[in-house]
């Protein structure tokens, strides 16, 4: 085993895989690359889609780690592919009006499509054909056309998909082409080493402090279990936006980053429910295949159309007892809209180490937030009832379930004094920020390349690099912002920098 490399990666998902497939062209020139990621690498046969036992194999927390006042809770998977592991797939560019909005001097739109492009033609990405279009997903677009909303097709990256509906739990089919099925075998045989089941604990100059731990999932790791020191000429921090700031503040780096775990978003998100008169296609299918940002310049929220399995379903709804378990018998009848809340960045909402490193996080839903969740919630239920819904289930009404028959009424029956935060499930899968890019140390933590202030040695390549919200679903997004990140060691590189 070596211990001294010319780059070390930490974390293998969108950021981290990225990164590894861009540079892997250099171990032809000699340069000797590691990843180094804390899950396993799971088995094909190990995607199961048993609800509760994959939540407990993917995810930190079992999906559900909670900000301090538990009103959120935030999903990150953990393994080779880190949260690609776990995402549905839909692949969108992060428009125009969220890159000016960041603002970040030598970081525009114009630099960015190219590459999100040139990952989404590597991950396969393509709008699914209409009748490759599930009843679920049918209902929304009906919906959103009956009100006059536009409704769009998600470009997707599926490959061999058999509708298995279980994207969020895995693929038991391959099918998604997440870096776990791209760019880390690309990377491994062009001489990249992946080593799974190490966990880096701390970032010290040019060295990691790091643990390799048997998992009882998996390829075993390519290296016996023990504590490990690693040297390497450069370090890439992707272990996402839950876990890089944690771990570099943990690690005590050499300088001062002020803004190091602030400007947290997340896209809070809700699952709203609605129950049709007679049972349809929900849960086999592609599951995602429509959404409408009519709302988004304006309200700040898109909708997706979204169908979860019923763990995760049961726990979205407000609410317990007869009425909660009536409505769970009906699966087959309920048609679901996820509504996605782009967050503004702001200082206080931040990501702090405990004293294992892990993260703790300070969120606080802002006014704005919560306004932009009853609002959406009033925009649903409409689009519910315009596509032929008996009774909606919105967690701001004023009941459990309203009736088609007070469908005018929506904009009294859902309120924000019914919003009971700690009581409804707000969600998250899109955690960004916290290593922002910028060009002032106070309010960032990289420069437009992902360097770390004031360390040459030190990189981040994932989503805690955004500014702020990407207001889209950002895979794609992190995937070009990491490979920018890669291009700038590259030339540092070939230009004998770090020879
Ligand atoms: C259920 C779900 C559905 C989603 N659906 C979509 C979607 O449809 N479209 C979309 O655009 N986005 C989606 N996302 C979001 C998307 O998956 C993430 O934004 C993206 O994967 C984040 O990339 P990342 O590199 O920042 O982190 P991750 O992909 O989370 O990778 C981080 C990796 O680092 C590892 N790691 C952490 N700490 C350490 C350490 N100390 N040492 C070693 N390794 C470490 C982790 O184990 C993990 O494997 C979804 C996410 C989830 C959870
Ligand atoms: S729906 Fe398709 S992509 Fe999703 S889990 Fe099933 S086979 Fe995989």
């Amino acid at each position: 085993m070596d211990t001294e490399f010319d780059i070390l990666i930490i974390g293998s998902g969108a950021g981290g895989g990225t990164v590894a497939s861009a540079l892997s062209p250099l171990c032809a020139d000699g340069a000797r690359i590691a990843v180094l990621e804390w899950g396993p690498h799971f088995k094909d046969e190990e995607f199961t889609g048993g609800e509760l036992e994959m939540a407990q194999k993917l995810f930190f927390e079992s999906g559900a780690i909670t900000n301090r006042d538990q009103t959120l809770t935030v999903a990150c998977a953990r393994g080779y592919g880190g949260s690609t592991l776990a995402y549905t797939g839909t692949s969108i560019e992060v428009p125009q009006r969220s890159v000016d909005h960041w603002n970040v001097p030598g970081l525009t739109i114009a630099d960015l499509v190219p590459r999100m492009r040139h990952y989404k033609a590597q991950n396969n990405v393509h709008e699914l054909s209409d009748e490759d279009i599930n009843e679920n997903n049918q209902l929304f677009a009906a919906g959103c056309r009956a009100l006059g909303y536009s409704v769009k097709k998600f470009p997707v990256n599926i490959k061999g998909c058999k509708g298995s509906g279980m994207c969020n739990m895995g693929c038991p089919n391959g099918a998604k082409q997440g870096t776990n099925r791209v760019q880390l075998p690309a990377a491994e045989a062009a001489g990249v080493q992946v080593i799974t089941n190490c966990r880096v604990h701390r970032i010290l100059p040019h060295e990691v402090e790091a643990e390799v731990a048997p998992s009882p999932y998996g390829h075993p790791s390519a290296w016996p279990a023990g504590r490990y020191r690693l040297h390497a000429k450069v370090i890439v921090v992707a272990a996402g936006t839950m876990h890089s700031s944690a771990l570099m503040a943990h690690s005590r780096l050499p300088v001062s980053l002020p803004a190091l775990g602030r400007y947290f978003t997340c896209h809070p998100a809700l699952t709203l429910i609605a129950q049709h008169d007679h049972p349809f296609l929900n849960y086999y299918g592609f599951p995602k295949t429509y959404y409408c940002d009519d709302f988004e310049e304006q309200d700040d929220y898109i909708l997706e159309t979204c169908m979860y399995f019923p763990f995760t379903t049961a726990k979205s709804l407000a609410g317990f007892g007869a009425e909660h378990s009536a409505l769970m018998a009906d699966f087959r009848r309920l048609q679901m809209i996820l509504v996605l809340v782009s967050d503004q960045a702001e200082e206080g909402n931040r990501i702090t180490p405990d004293a294992d490193g892990n993260p703790v996080l300070h969120y606080t839903l802002s006014e704005r937030t919560l306004d932009a969740l009853v609002d959406s919630q009033r925009i649903a239920a409409k689009i519910f009832f315009a596509g032929g819904a008996a009774r909606v289930h919105a967690p701001a009404a004023d009941r459990f379930l309203i009736d088609k028959a007070d469908s005018d009424q929506v904009d009294q029956l859902i309120d924000r004094r019914h919003l009971k935060l700690g009581k409804i499930s707000i969600a998250s899968a899109h955690p960004m920020g916290g290593c922002r890019i910028g060009t002032d140390p106070k309010n960032s933590v990289t420069n437009d390349r992902g360097k770390v202030h004031g360390l040459d040695w030190l990189y981040v390549a994932d989503g805690s690099l955004f500014p702020g919200s990407s207001g889209v679903n950002p895979y794609v997004t992190i995937m070009a912002l990491a490979d920018r990140v890669a291009e700038g060691i590259r030339d540092r590189w070939r230009a004998g920098e770090l020879r």
